[in-house]
């Protein structure tokens, strides 16, 4: 599984282009998604170089699989998620349909979210 350095994702790594930062720690940055599908639509993603869930499960040391889980724990606290519920969603692949090819997770709220999958 290759990894594409030219990725949207590695460009705001790179601060090559801007994105709207919410949390960053020394493995995991997390910014609001560009066209959000819910009043809170966050994006996590680790700051090495994984593409898939897979890839940063096997991959990553046990410190940014941990720092990566704690961000999202701390960012669902932060939102208030907890009483009315979220969903954390990580698309991989063409069935998965993933656009972006750096493994990140979706943290989704603030309203009811219908049906898991919809054609
Ligand atoms: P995927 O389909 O790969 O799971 O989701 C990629 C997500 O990245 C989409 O929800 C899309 O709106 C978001 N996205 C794409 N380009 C940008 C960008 O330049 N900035 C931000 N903040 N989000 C982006």
């Amino acid at each position: 599984m290759s990894y594409d350095t030219n990725n949207i994702f590695a460009k705001i790594l790179r601060k090559e282009i801007p994105c709207n930062p919410v949390v960053e720690t020394p493995h995991t940055l997390a910014f609001n998604d560009i066209a959000p599908q819910a009043p809170t639509h966050i994006l996590i993603i680790p700051k090495d170089a994984y593409v898939t869930y897979g890839d940063f499960i096997n991959n990553a040391s046990p410190e940014e699989i941990l720092d990566f889980n704690q961000t999202i724990a701390t960012l669902i606290e932060q939102n208030g998620l907890n009483e009315a519920g979220y969903r954390i969603i990580s698309n991989a692949g063409e069935h998965g349909g993933q656009e972006v090819p750096h493994f990140h997770v979706h943290l989704l709220g603030g309203r009811h979210l219908g049906n898991l999958l919809q054609e």
